[in-house]
């Protein structure tokens, strides 16, 4: 077991190897023959994972649109047959990606991960409102907890004593019902639905109780 100190020193060179990684990737970008034009592309900010995975896409597009001759990588200068440069950027056919946009790819992944996270969680508690309003209007308190490993956020009964069901935001006006034990027990429900088995269980904890043991 390690102790306090040991732990702390540990998270010191963890942000530091951090730091000399982010410097080493603004290093091969800086070093590569890199035009310009496609260097624009490789600066860029987003809100959400699903943004950064849309914005590496588009920007395999464009830097093909970028290429003189169909074979030189407007980022590292290598050649390559034309089929095999769009392999070469979109990392495909056991061919190894540009290190210069897999550096600009980490860059902007490691810049904002954080706050993507937070961002995820917040519109996934969002999500769970109409559920939540359900209940209270039955007069059923839920609580709301976050798992900051997948950033999810789910919905309980007023006391996680009585309550056996968890409910997620699937999207759009979608939820799933959980077990407490991780038993999907409903998918793609309704808001209806989903408050549903919240409000029955607070007002029937003994049944389920016995059900579950049973
Ligand atoms: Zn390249």
């Amino acid at each position: 077991m390690y102790d306090r100190d040991e732990i702390e020193k540990l998270r010191a060179q963890v942000q530091e190897l951090k730091h000399a990684l982010q410097h080493a990737r603004h290093l091969i970008i800086h070093v590569s023959p890199t035009s310009p034009e496609a260097w624009r592309l490789l600066r860029f900010t987003c809100k959400s994972k699903q943004e950064w995975r849309q914005w590496q896409r588009d920007t395999i597009n464009k830097l093909l649109e970028l290429t003189v001759d169909d074979r030189t990588c407007p980022l590292c200068g290598q050649r390559f047959t034309p089929v095999s440069l769009r392999w070469h950027l979109d990392d495909s056919h056991r061919m190894s990606r540009c290190s210069v946009f897999q550096a600009a790819i980490d860059l902007v992944h490691d810049g904002h991960i954080e706050e993507w996270r937070a961002n995820e969680i917040q519109e996934n508690i969002a999500g769970l409102a109409p559920v939540m309003e359900l209940c209270k209007a039955d007069g059923v308190n839920c609580q709301v907890y976050t798992n900051k490993h997948n950033n999810q956020a789910y919905l309980t009964g007023p006391s996680t004593r009585r309550s056996y069901s968890v409910i997620f935001w699937e999207g759009g006006d979608r939820f799933q019902v959980q077990a407490s034990n991780g038993c999907v027990e409903l998918f793609h429900c309704s808001a209806e639905d989903a408050a549903h088995a919240l409000i029955w269980e607070h007002q029937n904890p003994l049944k389920r109780w016995m059900k579950d043991r049973g």
